[in-house]
């Protein structure tokens, strides 16, 4: 079923025409209702008073008992149109003189009448007659005057009295009365009826004059609903017009608004279409750049599995890119110990967001070993987040053939030098102890400045020896339970004289129950001898190196502080690389091949320990500390 819209005209309609409907009719019931009751009052009222003029005019008639008096008075009321009948009476109900219609009157009314001492009124249906009729009874009445004690001659006391000679009777019809009551109500409903249907005209007008801004309105915000933004003619000074004004301006805000939108999203296509162009350029751009690099570029997503490789890689791995996008990084290209190596890159450089130069063994297709320098940075979406990485791999396979050539050159020269300054050292020792002739004190001071430079060129040659050693991989650790402090005491006794010369004092600050190590003494005495032979290169005369040893845990922590020249917060990982030089000028003046902390490094990584440097900056001195295992 339909719904069935009943719109506010309708509803104003209806309910101003039921109500100035139901109004006319209740006023038009009232109306007749009024008039009714007063015309039957008149009617009553004139019979009454016909009545009266006819017992007035019967009264001498009656008393003398002169029908033709009584007549006289019956004719003169009998003219009137709606008289039917009129009779008069005497005392005891005979009829003295009566009209012809008086047949027609019911005899219990003549008895009533007849004994009537007061003005009767009776209404009642006369079959014979066909009317309805007002039956009125009026008592003819003479005043009398008793008079006393006439006879003897006394003043007259007159004693008053009414006495009823007769009864006068008229039946006045209805009829009349009730036509006229027709003819009114009938006038009063054709003027309701008038009434109603000029009231529903002009309500229908008006209600049509008042809802049309209303309809107005509502087709104007039907059109706004649709996307049309038309203002609506409304004029009215009403609330009707002042919601028409608040929607019409509401309308030009919105085209206002609108107009200004088209030209946003206009000029926003416009830029989209630059930007799009930009980004179409910029992505070929690194398209190309990324395919002519020298590096091979992996991307991952977060989980580590590729998502893009570019040429270098390929050719770097054997793999072509089908073989690895979707492959997980580490596992496809890195095996054994290397693999948990690349894990731990890979940590660390999403917790830092960018890991630089981190060396690697990748597993090539073929199976061989690539060398590689590993790098990678983190990738954020566009809201910040975590996307994955980017990794760039570096071939190193020439940097490290070039290394091997240089360690295995200077092995060899080492190994050249040693033997004849273990000879020079030997005869200048003989020399020194007299078994070839005597020394002059000058010359047994220039000796065993020789034989000092001897020691500090013997060093040099060892580290040297050490660092091809472990480059290729041979060199050896032998564990013995040894005491830390006969290692420090060993070390700087030997370079005693070197502080002293530099006038540096040299503390040493050694806990007193030091638990033994397992180490090998003669490479930990080179690791100390190393950072304390830079400690002595990178101070000025005067300053101070701080040695102290003391357990920590279950290892025995070696700390070094110096008062030198310090290192750049940059530069405190990079010492320990192989050949780095903070200020290759300086080194150059105070001697070193950049070696010494990278052989230390490699030496205590062999223990099982580690080592680091700190610094509180240029000019600041630097701390080196490195811990070995108790056990
Ligand atoms: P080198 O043979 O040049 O001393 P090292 O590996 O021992 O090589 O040291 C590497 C570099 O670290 C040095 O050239 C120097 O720039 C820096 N360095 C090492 N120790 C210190 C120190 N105690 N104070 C300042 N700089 C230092």
């Amino acid at each position: 079923l339909a719904k069935v819209k009943i719109g506010l005209f309708v509803k104003f309609f209806i309910s101003v025409s039921l109500l100035i409907a139901a109004t006319s009719m209740v006023l038009s019931y009232f109306i007749i209702s009024y008039e009714v009751a007063t015309i039957t009052e008149n009617l009553k009222k004139r019979g009454v008073v016909m009545a009266s003029t006819l017992a007035y005019d019967s009264e001498y008639g009656v008393l003398v008992g002169n029908a033709g008096i009584i007549k006289e008075g019956i004719q003169r009321i009998e003219v009137e149109e709606d008289v039917l009948y009129a009779v008069v009476y005497d005392k005891g109900g005979r009829v003295l003189a009566a009209t012809d219609g008086i047949e027609g009157a019911p005899g219990t009314v003549e008895a009533a009448a007849s004994s009537a001492r007061e003005t009767l009124i009776q209404l009642y249906q006369s079959t014979a007659l066909g009317e309805i009729v007002y039956d009125i009874a009026l008592p003819i009445k003479v005043a009398r005057e008793e008079r006393m004690r006439e006879e003897i001659g006394f003043p007259s006391e007159a004693k008053g009295y009414v006495e009823t000679i007769g009864v006068v009777r008229i039946g006045i019809s209805l009829s009349a009365m009730n036509r006229a009551v027709a003819d009114l109500t009938e006038l009063i409903r054709n003027i309701t009826a008038g009434v109603i249907i000029f009231g529903i005209l002009v309500t229908a007008l008006l209600v049509g004059i008042i809802t049309r801004p209303l309809r107005r309105l509502l087709s104007g915000m039907e059109g706004v609903a649709k996307g049309e933004l038309n203002p609506v003619d409304v004029r009215t000074s009403d609330e009707i017009g002042e919601v028409a004004r608040t929607f019409n301006k509401m309308v030009e805000e919105l085209s206002k608004y609108r107009r200004q939108t088209e030209g946003y999203s206009r000029s926003l296509e416009v830029k989209v279409s630059e930007t799009q162009k930009t980004a179409d350029e910029l992505k070929t751009y690194s398209e190309n750049m990324i395919a002519a690099m020298a590096e091979g570029l992996v991307a991952v997503d977060t989980e580590g599995t590729i998502k893009m490789v570019n040429r270098a890689l390929e050719e770097l791995t054997g793999y072509i890119e089908g073989e690895l996008v979707g492959e997980r990084f580490i596992q496809k290209l890195f095996s054994g110990k290397d693999r948990e190596r690349a894990i731990e890159a890979m940590d660390r450089a999403r917790r830092s967001g960018i890991l630089k130069e981190f060396d690697l063994l990748l597993n090539s297709k073929d199976g061989k070993e690539v060398p590689v320098s590993f790098n990678a940075a983190g990738v954020k979406d566009y809201e910040g987040g975590p996307q994955g990485m980017v990794i760039i791999l570096h071939d190193m396979t020439k940097e490290r053939e070039a290394d091997r050539l240089k360690s295995e050159f200077i092995s060899t020269i080492s190994h050249e030098l040693r033997t004849p300054l273990t000879s020079i050292q030997g005869f200048v020792s003989l020399i020194l102890q007299g078994k070839v002739g005597d020394v002059a004190p000058k010359q047994a001071e220039f000796l065993k400045i020789v034989q000092t430079q001897g020691t500090h060129l013997g060093r040099l040659i060892k580290n040297l020896l050490d660092f091809s050693r472990f480059v290729t991989g041979r060199m050896q650790v032998e564990k013995q339970r040894i005491s830390m402090k006969d290692v420090i005491d060993e070390v700087t006794l030997a370079m005693a004289a070197l502080f002293d010369e530099k006038g540096m004092k040299l503390e040493v600050n050694l806990d007193k129950n030091l638990p033994e190590i397992s180490a090998d003494a003669e490479k930990i005495g080179m690791v100390v001898s190393n950072i304390l032979g830079n400690a002595l290169k990178f101070t000025d005369r005067g300053g101070t190196v701080r040695i102290s040893v003391a357990r920590s845990d279950e290892n025995v922590k070696v700390e070094i502080a110096d008062t030198g020249i310090g290192i750049a917060k940059e530069n405190l990982d990079k010492v320990f690389e192989r050949f780095f030089q903070v200020d290759s000028s300086l080194t150059r003046k105070v001697g070193g091949a950049g070696i010494g902390l990278a052989v230390a490094r490699e030496i205590v990584l062999a223990h099982g320990g580690k080592i680091k440097a700190e610094s509180e900056g240029l000019g600041r001195g630097s701390k080196f500390t490195f811990l070995l295992p108790i056990g």
